[in-house]
C-alpha cells in the first residue's frame, strides 16, 4: 500500500470524527430542545394547577376564614392606632380585635362540596 493511502485514512478518520462530532452536537440541540418543551409542558400544568386550585380564603379585611366564627365576626387580634405623628403616621399602637362583622372572602371548595351533599341527603 502506498504510503498516501495511510495520510488518506487518517483524513478518512479525522473527517468521521468530525461528523461523529456534528451528529452528537445535534443531539445535544434536540436534547435542549426537548428540555425546553418539557419545561414548557411543566409551566403550563402548573398554570392549570394554579387555575383549579381554590383561591386562597381571605377574607377582605385581610384575614384568614379560619379567623372568623359561624356568625362571620372575626377574632383576629389587631394593633390599633392610638398616636399619629404630624405625618398622620401611627406611633402609638393598642392590642385590639379586628372589627370585621363578615368574612367576604371566597369559600373554600370543600365547604360547597359538603353544602351540596347535604342538600342531596
Ligand atoms: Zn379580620
Ligand atoms: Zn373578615
Amino acid at each position: 500500500m502506498a504510503w498516501y493511502w495511510w495520510i488518506f485514512i487518517f483524513f478518512m478518520m479525522g473527517g468521521f470524527g468530525g461528523l461523529a462530532n456534528m451528529g452528537r452536537q445535534a443531539l445535544a440541540t434536540r436534547h435542549e430542545r426537548q428540555m425546553e418543551r418539557q419545561k414548557l409542558l411543566r409551566k403550563e400544568r402548573q398554570a392549570i394547577e394554579a387555575a383549579n386550585k381554590p383561591p386562597e380564603p381571605i377574607c377582605g379585611c385581610t384575614h384568614h376564614l379560619a379567623k372568623h366564627d359561624k356568625a362571620g365576626k372575626c377574632h383576629e387580634s389587631v394593633e390599633q392606632p392610638t398616636a399619629w405623628d404630624e405625618n398622620k403616621k401611627p406611633v402609638r399602637f393598642e392590642a385590639g380585635t379586628c372589627n370585621c362583622q363578615q368574612y367576604v372572602g371566597p369559600q373554600p371548595l370543600s365547604q360547597v362540596y359538603a353544602d351540596e351533599l347535604t342538600d342531596l341527603a
